[in-house]
This record gives C-alpha cells, structure tokens and sequence, in this order.
C-alpha cells in the first residue's frame, strides 16, 4: 500500500534529491523535519452562547533565508502532518523563486460550512491570540489557502495588531486592497501558473489555443485558472468540479455560466448540458493539459496509469504522489511541479509583505510584470537544472529538478550561517 501521509512524501521526495545531489548529511537531517511546530486548542464562544474547543497549528519549517511564509488552511479534515508538509513545500517554494522567505504553514481544523460570519470571526481572532508571540512581519507572515479568504486574513492583521498596539500590515498577507494588500494578489496563484503553462507548452511545442484542458477545483486557483486559460491562451475548459464532482463538454464549458452555477445552485454539477463526471473520472480523461487545484494525493500509484494529459500543471500543493511520479514519467507526460506551478501566490505575497514594510503600492502592471519575470526565470532554472543531472540516458524528474535548486539554495544559506 503506497503511504499518502504528505509529510512523509514530503521527506521521501527531499531524500531522494539529497541523494542526487549528494546533499551534505548534516544539512539534509536538518532539513528533514520542522524547525518548531505549535499545537494550540482553541476556546471559541459560538453564536448560541456555548463555547467550542478547535485545534490549530502553526509550523516553522525554516528560516534560514528569511522570515517563515505560508498560508493557513481551514479544513475539517486538517492535521499536523499536513501542515509540515505544506510548511516543507513552502520552503522549497520560496527559495526556489528566489524571494528572501522561509516556509511556514498554518491551519485550523474545523468545518467553515458550518459556521456562521460571526464564530468564524472569533475562531480566526482565537487563533492569533493563541499563536501571536509565534507569528509577526519579521517572523512569520500567514496567507490565504484553503477555505480562508482575505477578510479572514483582514481580521488577522487587526487582532494582531491590536495585541502589537500598533498597526502591522505586514503579519500577513492575501488582505483586501482596503487594508493594504497587493493589487493582482487575488489571482496570482493562477496567473503564475499560467506563466509557466505559456513556457511549457513553447518547450514542448504545444499551441495552446484550442487547446482542451480539464481544472480539478473551482476555488480561487482553480476558479481563476478556468477563467485566464480561455483569456490568456483561447483555450477550451472542457471539464471542471468541485468537491461535489465536474461536468464535461468537450465543446468547452461557459467560464460566466459556471461561476453563475456555483453562485445560485451551490454546485457545478447543475450546470446545464453537460455531462457530469466524478473528480476521479476528470482526472482520467483524454486532455491536452491537467490542472489539479482542489486538495493533495489526487494522482497516486492507483490511478496514474490512466492519466491521459500532455501536460500535468500541479497547482495544487501535492497532487502527485511520488509513486505516481515514477508511473508518469514512464508515459511521458510532462509534469510541472506543485512548488514551480503555484509560486505565483507567494511571489505576490512576497511583494505585498515589501508594499507593507515600506508603505509605497504598485499599479497591477508593475506587480504581474515582476511576477512574470519570477515565474520565467523559474521555469528556465529548473528545465536547466534537468539537464544539468541528466546524464547518460536517465532523466531526472522536473521536480527533483526544482527540489535541487532550492534544496542547494537553503543548505547554502544554513551553512554559510553556521548551522552545520
Ligand atoms: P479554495 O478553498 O479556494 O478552493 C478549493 C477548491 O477545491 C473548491 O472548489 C472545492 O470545492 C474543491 N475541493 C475541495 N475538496 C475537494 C475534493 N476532495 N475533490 C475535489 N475538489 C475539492 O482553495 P484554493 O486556495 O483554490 O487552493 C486550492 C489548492 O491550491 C490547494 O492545494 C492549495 O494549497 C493550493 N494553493 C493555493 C494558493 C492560494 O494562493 N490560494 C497558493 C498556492 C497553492
């Protein structure tokens, strides 16, 4: 049986990197495992009065190039492991972009679709309270991730700032433009993955318009996704789902109509005239590339035989699973890696952290002109790095590529501050 717990792919995918790159053992024990992890039960008076316990978390995974970066997750199925993994990934993201941030993660377990305005206000204010000597501009800055939106992250930064006793825009960001967030933070996610689909498809030699493409998730990656890759590209959505399963056209799918859909039935699976599909079957279908943007472990050793897509764009966090890594490679299909594909969110989170710490703001051109150099120059690396390893024959996979180059990147750091 393949083991799906994410913080033991998470080691199992540096180990084999360290193993390629034949990483010091000092630096690779370190960066095995957390820095310091934070476990808080939380007391949250809810609306009728009662008062219910949630457990949070919150993960230093390592500093060495900077503060701790990464978003919080608001999940009923949340668990410490999860979040070291995403606190892993977030590492390897950063320093793979470049930006001068350490990884970090975040996440409450508990069901939003069941709780009002009102207890999710305090729950989110209980979780700084309890986490606030842990976070901070200059050591931890939180973001958006799943099921938490930015007026979640506007109750963070005034909770936290008031405890400082001063305003701190900079504890966190994904905030509305109101309360100093970036502009093009909304869907930078997207846009960046759409960076590197544009470089991957030149690579590969694959026209993009018309192009048909299938998006598991309709949030606010795979939702913008959706809509940028018919606005971007021309290309055609022809199948797209949410937590409830998808519909399929392969004539394409209206992006106005879906988000019409989901906005008045709760689901895309009334959208009408379509075929409706699973998230299993979504993911098998005959595609020219495939978007997963819900949750992780969605293409394990069960299911990657039937993968059909040319292009695999992760811009999950962990869809692929390194058993189906190994099943992928023997078809051929080339996958984008989940920490290149999706670093579109913390290169603008980078960059609105830098509008808050000096207090100058950028036009939107200014931000997705930076992105997009970022997101380029990112793609290239790791098609260079792939080369690089690849020797007599054998191919090393587009993520060990980018685990290489951000692996290098903080062991370097480490060392030069002495850690080992
Ligand atoms: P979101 O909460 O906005 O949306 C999540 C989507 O996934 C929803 O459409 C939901 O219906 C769907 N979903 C939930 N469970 C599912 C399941 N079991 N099967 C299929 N679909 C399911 O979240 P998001 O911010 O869009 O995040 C999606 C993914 O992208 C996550 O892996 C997240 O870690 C990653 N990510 C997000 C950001 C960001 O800026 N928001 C940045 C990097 C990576």
């Amino acid at each position: 049986m393949e083991d799906l717990n994410p913080f033991r792919i998470a080691q199992k995918q540096l180990d084999e990197t360290a193993a390629i790159m034949k990483l010091d053992a000092q630096a690779h024990a370190i960066l095995r495992e957390p820095m310091e992890s934070l476990t808080v039960n939380i007391p949250v008076r809810m609306r009728n009065g009662s008062t219910k316990v949630f457990t949070g978390f919150r993960v230093h995974y390592n500093n060495a190039r900077g503060p701790c970066k990464g978003g919080i997750r608001f999940h009923p199925e949340e668990n410490l492991d999860t979040v070291k993994a995403l606190s892993a990934w977030m590492t390897w993201k950063c320093a793979l972009a470049d930006i001068p941030l350490g990884g970090g993660k975040g996440g409450i377990i508990c069901d939003t679709k069941k709780l009002n305005d009102f207890e999710l206000e305090n729950l989110t204010r209980a979780y700084v309270r309890a986490i606030y000597k842990f976070i901070g501009p200059e050591i931890d800055i939180s973001a958006p991730d799943v099921y938490t939106t930015p007026q979640i992250m506007a109750w963070i930064v005034d909770e936290y700032s008031k405890i400082a006793g001063h305003n701190s825009f900079g504890a966190v960001t994904g905030k509305p433009l109101e309360v100093w967030g970036s502009q093009g933070r909304g869907d930078a996610t997207a846009v960046g993955g759409m960076y590197v689909l544009r470089e991957a498809a030149k690579y590969r030699k694959l026209n993009l318009k018309n192009a048909r493409i299938a998006v598991q998730g309709f949030g606010n990656v795979g939702g913008y996704a959706v809509e940028l890759a018919g606005k971007f590209f021309g290309s055609k959505i022809v199948a797209v789902s949410d937590s409830e399963g998808g519909v399929y056209d392969k004539k394409g799918l209206d992006y106005k109509k879906l988000v019409d859909v989901k906005k008045n039935k709760g689901k895309l699976q009334a959208y009408p005239g379509a075929e409706k599909i699973s998230n299993a079957q979504l993911l098998e279908l005959d595609v020219d590339v495939l978007i997963p943007a819900a949750m992780e472990d969605q293409i394990t050793g069960k299911n990657a035989d039937n993968i059909k897509t040319r292009i695999l764009l992760e811009m999950a966090n962990g869809p692929v699973t390194p058993d189906a890594d190994k099943i992928l490679a023997q078809h051929k299909i080339f996958g984008l890696p989940d920490f290149l594909v999706n670093s579109g969110g913390v290169v603008v989170s980078y960059f609105e952290w830098l509008q808050n710490q000096s207090g100058y703001y950028w036009e939107a051109d200014e931000v997705y002109k930076r992105l997009d150099k970022i997101m380029t120059r990112s793609f290239k690396d790791v098609m260079a790095k792939q080369e690089e390893y690849s020797k007599d024959g054998t191919r090393i996979s587009t993520r060990t590529a980018a685990y290489a180059i951000a692996v290098d990147r903080v062991a370097k750091a480490m060392k030069y501050r002495g850690w080992y």
